[in-house]
């Protein structure tokens, strides 16, 4: 076997799975670039001789695609193409025994929390100080801010807790301090994440402070949209929606995961509220912030799912009407309290399930849209491709959710900045206007 000669170590970061991962790869490219270790984040050259892989290990398909991602670096160094490969992430902390006897060709797999014994590796050392100031690698005009780490939620389909641990909320100072760092790089969106946004503070401050922590960040200069992802309906914190409707950059937007609507799935889900109290939620959100965009996400085909349970989900969304909406087909998953039940919906339902929602949402989202026609929104500039410039509404997170078209014929924008676009047609998951002064 030729092994490929290597100048100096190079490092390429490849990283799977949710925001909250990439956030920390993030970190991982700002130890290492700071103890000179030259650090690239998802590169297709191949002139790294060392790849790091920061794992997903939330369902299934996540796993699998983890796996097959290690096993592709592990032929690679076989062939002499890498010299060292290590693996970090949510499907390392979960199954690293059994890893570490199948890919003996991994140099070394770390938990989720386990970032100084990386750098260890590197004989790099882990900088405190570099907390407030993270290397971002979403386009330079927005980022993601993890607000905590793991989660105290019991419910019945989540190993997030068995990768992540119990909720840790992370300083106030410190993600005050991160934002303005952020800001002076550039950054004029800030994604607020987590397991359970809704549960910051409750560890530190003894008192839910999400509302604190925004008002805080609101007062960040150059921050012109924050946008709150992954709250929990259960004890969701109202002045939460205070905060938002008297802020003006902070989006009228949310993201809150609400898993299934029939009390009966609520209760196997171990979700801590009712039917009647999620929609007494949704309508106290609706009048308190006007006009907010609600982004929720729903399982189909739950452990003891019945068709009655899903007719009744279905209603409940056609009646609720949430602006942005994504389904997951459950995943039977190991060590969850739910794993301790029958499996009992086969797969074919689930995805008839997940795509019957799908089709709905479709429906309401064009509809949705269509009544944006003739009006003007603000729009983020995100990138050009295929003859257009493409950005997002207020009512728009990266990655998830719908985007703004308009034809790079006739209009000019910089990536990254804000504009107003004249809605001139409008499809299920797009707009489509030209810009207006
Ligand atoms: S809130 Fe529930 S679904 Fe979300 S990470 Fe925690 S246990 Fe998992």
């Amino acid at each position: 076997m030729k092994t490929k000669k290597f100048q100096k170590d190079k490092v390429n970061i490849i990283t799977l799975g949710c925001s909250k991962n990439l956030v920390d790869s993030e970190n991982i490219l700002t130890q290492l670039r700071a103890n000179q270790i030259e650090t690239v984040h998802e590169s297709k050259k191949r002139d790294a001789n060392i790849i790091i892989i920061n794992t997903c290990g939330f369902i299934e398909n996540a796993k699998q695609e983890s796996i097959d991602t290690i096993l592709r670096f592990a032929e690679a160094k076989e062939k002499g193409k890498i010299e060292k490969l290590y693996v970090t992430g949510c499907l390392s902390q979960r199954y690293k025994n059994e890893l570490e006897k199948e890919i003996p060709q991994v140099d070394a797999f770390f938990g989720t929390n386990e970032l100084p014994a990386l750098l260890k590796k590197f004989k790099a050392d882990y900088k405190h100080e570099l907390l407030g100031e993270r290397i971002t690698t979403t386009p330079k005009h927005y980022a993601f801010l993890k607000i905590s780490e793991g989660c105290d939620r019991p419910c019945s389909f989540c190993a997030i807790p068995l990768m992540r641990g119990r909720h840790v909320s992370r300083p106030m100072e410190e993600l005050v301090s991160q934002a303005h760092h952020l800001a002076k790089n550039g950054v004029k969106e800030i994604l607020l994440i987590a397991q359970d946004s809704t549960y910051y503070g409750i560890d530190l401050y003894k008192k839910r402070a999400l509302a604190e922590l925004l008002e805080r960040l609101a007062d960040v200069e150059g921050i012109e949209w924050i946008r709150l992802h992954y709250a929990f309906p259960t004890g969701f914190p109202e002045d939460v929606l205070d905060v938002i409707a008297k802020r003006s950059n902070i989006c009228k937007y949310l993201d809150i995961p609400l898993q299934h609507a029939s009390t009966r799935m609520l209760k196997i889900m171990r979700r801590g509220i009712t039917k009647e109290k999620t929609e007494e939620l949704i309508a106290k959100i609706r009048q308190k912030v006007p006009g907010i965009t609600l982004r929720t996400t729903m399982i189909a085909g739950h452990a003891g799912e019945t068709e009655a349970d899903f007719l009744e989900l279905l209603d409940f969304i056609e009646k609720m009407r949430f602006e942005r909406l994504g389904v997951f087909t459950y995943s039977h998953e190991e060590q969850t309290y739910a794993f301790s039940m029958e499996d009992n919906v086969p797969e074919e339902v689930k995805r008839e399930r997940a795509e019957a929602i799908m089709e709905l949402q479709q429906e309401i989202s064009a509809q949705i849209n269509q009544e944006k026609v003739g009006t003007i929104q603000k729009v983020l500039f995100d990138r050009k491709e295929g003859g257009y410039f493409i950005g997002r509404t207020e009512a728009d997170s990266p990655e998830v959710d719908n985007e703004v078209l308009v034809d790079a014929k006739n209009n000019y924008v910089r990536i990254g900045d804000f504009a107003n676009v004249k809605i001139t047609h409008a499809e299920e998951f797009d707009l489509f206007g030209d810009i207006v002064k």
